[in-house]
Parts: structure tokens; C-alpha cells; sequence
């Protein structure tokens, strides 16, 4: 008999292609999470694959005996209870390094739109293009290059160094800080196969957080926020903060005070403390470049997850 998988957070068409050719059955619709037991156990489902949407906790493990093996297509595992699953002897796999370049050009994405203020304009031309185009030419004549700034990165790991790639590509300087990295060789690959390798090594947070233009955050979960309050202060006026990382890694209520009073001159947003409900105060502000957690959502990354999930399956649940 075929194993079955089920599918709840959607899975690339290749990835389906894959499993189906693995001789997998696969169910690909999303089970509610209040159902999910019922039809794990009624369909003998050997592996459920998801996204963050899914939560697979301690009721699900401990009430689906047939439940072999556990895929996130992603990074982060929050939403699964890995070390209660692995003491069950249920696999847990992810997809750690699949979507680290996609998260990195999302920074830029947003960098350069806030540096030439690019996504407000997108909110006011269609409002006023036609009617005060002279105004708005001068409202929106005061961008910045961003060649010659300094990068901060926190978090130097696969999504930390494809940014610093990506900054030193374009002429930035980078600096970066984590505790478990001394310094690391950052090498940028060419079209025609020649690289350019950089030694960069780790600066003190205290000296990063005085003498950087942009910060950049990409770290795993923290319990309290990384940037608050007393690491905004130390900043240089007019600082540029993205957070691409995880909801309230950056606090922000304290963001919005340093919005409000210009400490920071714009904040690039792609996750939310309060997803999928982010505050309104956040949404509705003007100096805020916003993204509804699309970071790993690339058409790329998606390809690569679903492959790259498909195939561990097929070496676990197989042989
Ligand atoms: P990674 O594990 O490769 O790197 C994280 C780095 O952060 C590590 O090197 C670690 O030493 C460092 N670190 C941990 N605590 C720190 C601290 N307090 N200060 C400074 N550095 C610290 O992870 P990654 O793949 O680069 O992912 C980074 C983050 O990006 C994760 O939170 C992940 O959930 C998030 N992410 C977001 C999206 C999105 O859609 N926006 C997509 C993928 C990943």
C-alpha cells in the first residue's frame, strides 16, 4: 500500500511531482487545525508537510500513532514541537538554507524602495499624480545611494551573509555582530565564475549600533525583543532599521516612538508581533516600508523546498 502524506500549507508543483513519483499518495488540501487529527487517523497519513501556518504539537503526536515523519518547508520551527516529537521517534525535517537568498534580496527590496522613499510614493501618485506632480517631484526629491553606507547585520548566519554578499556587491560596507561568529570569508560568485572573497570579522554591538547607516536583523526567535528602547538610542540619527527576522525582535512600540521623533528615518517590515493581525499604528505608518511575511516566498525558494523536502522524505520514509 502506498504511505500518504498530506499536504496542509501547499508545496511546490515539483515537489508534488516528486513525492507522486516517490509512489507517494499524496493529499494536498488544508486540513483545519481543530480536524487535523481526525483525518490524520482516518487516512493513515505517514508525514504532514507545513508551512508555519500548521501548527504539530504534543496532541497531534501524542493521538496519531501512523504520524512517521514531520516536514517544514522553511526555517524556523516554532510552530512544531520538535524535541517532544524526536523523543517519539517522529522525524522532524526543515529546509534551513533553501530561502536564505530570497530573505536577503527582500532586505534589499525594501532598502533601496525606502532609500528613494519609492514605497510611499506608490501610495500617493495614484491618489495626486495627476492633478500635483510638481509637489510630489519635490516631496520625494531627497533619496540617498546607498554605495559608501554602512550596513549593520545582526545575525550572521546563511540569511545574515547572503545580505552582506549582496552589501558588498553594491558598494556598502558591512558590519556585522554574533555572538557565535569571530569573523567569516564572504565570497560573491559571478555570472562567469570568478569570486571576490571578503574577510569580515565580528564588531562589538555596541560599536555596530553607533556607527551604522542601516540595520539589518537575522536572528532565530529571541524571548525579549533584540532592538529596543535602549539599542535605538545608540543609534546615529536617521538610522534605517528592516526587520526580516521574526515578530518582536525589534519592539514596536519603541520603533514607532523612534519613527515618530525621527530617531529613525524608516523601518522595512516583513514580519509582525502580532501576525496575522499586525497593529494598525504599524500599517498605517507613513515612514514604514511593510511586506506580509513574504520573505522565503519566492517562486526560486519555493522550487527548491519542495525538492528538496520531496527527496528527504523519499530517503527516510523509503529507505
Ligand atoms: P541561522 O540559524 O543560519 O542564523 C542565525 C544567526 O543568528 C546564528 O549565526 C546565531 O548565532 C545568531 N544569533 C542568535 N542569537 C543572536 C543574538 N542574540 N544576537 C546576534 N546574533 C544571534 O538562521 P537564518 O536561516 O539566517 O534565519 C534567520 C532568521 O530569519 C530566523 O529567525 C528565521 O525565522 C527568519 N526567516 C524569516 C523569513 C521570512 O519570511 N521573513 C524566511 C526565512 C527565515
Amino acid at each position: 500500500m502506498k504511505r500518504k502524506i498530506l499536504i496542509n500549507d501547499g508545496l511546490s508543483e515539483s515537489g508534488k511531482k516528486l513525492l507522486k513519483n516517490y509512489d507517494f499518495e499524496i493529499f494536498d488540501q488544508h486540513i483545519q487545525q481543530d480536524k487535523l487529527i481526525d483525518f490524520i487517523n482516518t487516512n493513515s497519513i505517514s508525514a504532514i508537510i507545513v508551512r508555519s501556518a500548521t501548527k504539530v504539537r504534543k496532541d497531534i503526536i501524542d493521538s496519531c500513532a501512523s504520524l512517521k515523519l514531520i516536514a517544514r518547508g522553511g526555517v524556523g520551527m516554532d510552530n512544531i514541537d520538535v524535541d517532544y516529537a524526536k523523543k517519539n521517534e517522529i522525524h522532524v525535517i526543515n529546509t534551513p538554507q533553501a530561502s536564505s537568498l530570497s530573505v536577503a534580496e527582500l532586505v534589499f527590496a525594501h532598502l533601496f524602495s525606502m532609500a528613494r522613499q519609492l514605497f510611499h510614493s506608490n501610495r500617493t501618485m495614484p491618489l495626486e499624480g495627476d492633478t500635483n506632480f510638481k509637489k510630489l517631484k519635490k516631496t520625494y526629491s531627497h533619496g540617498i545611494e546607498l554605495r559608501g553606507k554602512k550596513i549593520g547585520i545582526i545575525g550572521f548566519g546563511r540569511i545574515g551573509q547572503e545580505v552582506a554578499k549582496i552589501a558588498l556587491g553594491i558598494g556598502m560596507k558591512v558590519l556585522f555582530y554574533d555572538p557565535h561568529i569571530e569573523d567569516k570569508n564572504i565570497c560573491i560568485e559571478f555570472y562567469n565564475g570568478k569570486e571576490i572573497c571578503f574577510k569580515l570579522t565580528k564588531s562589538k554591538l555596541s560599536d555596530l549600533l553607533k556607527k551604522i547607516d542601516i540595520l539589518t536583523i537575522h536572528v532565530p526567535n529571541q524571548k525579549k525583543p533584540l532592538i529596543s528602547k535602549d539599542e535605538i538610542e545608540q543609534m546615529k540619527e536617521e538610522i534605517i532599521i528592516i526587520n526580516t527576522s521574526r515578530g518582536g525582535i525589534v519592539n514596536e512600540r519603541e520603533l514607532l516612538k523612534a519613527l515618530n521623533n525621527k530617531k529613525v528615518k524608516f523601518a522595512g517590515i516583513d514580519v509582525f508581533e502580532n501576525e496575522p493581525k499586525p497593529s494598525m499604528s504599524i500599517l498605517m505608518h507613513d515612514q514604514i516600508s511593510l511586506s506580509p511575511h513574504i520573505g522565503a516566498s519566492t517562486e526560486e525558494a519555493q522550487e527548491r523546498i519542495g525538492i528538496e523536502l520531496a527527496n528527504q522524505i523519499n530517503i527516510i520514509l523509503n529507505g
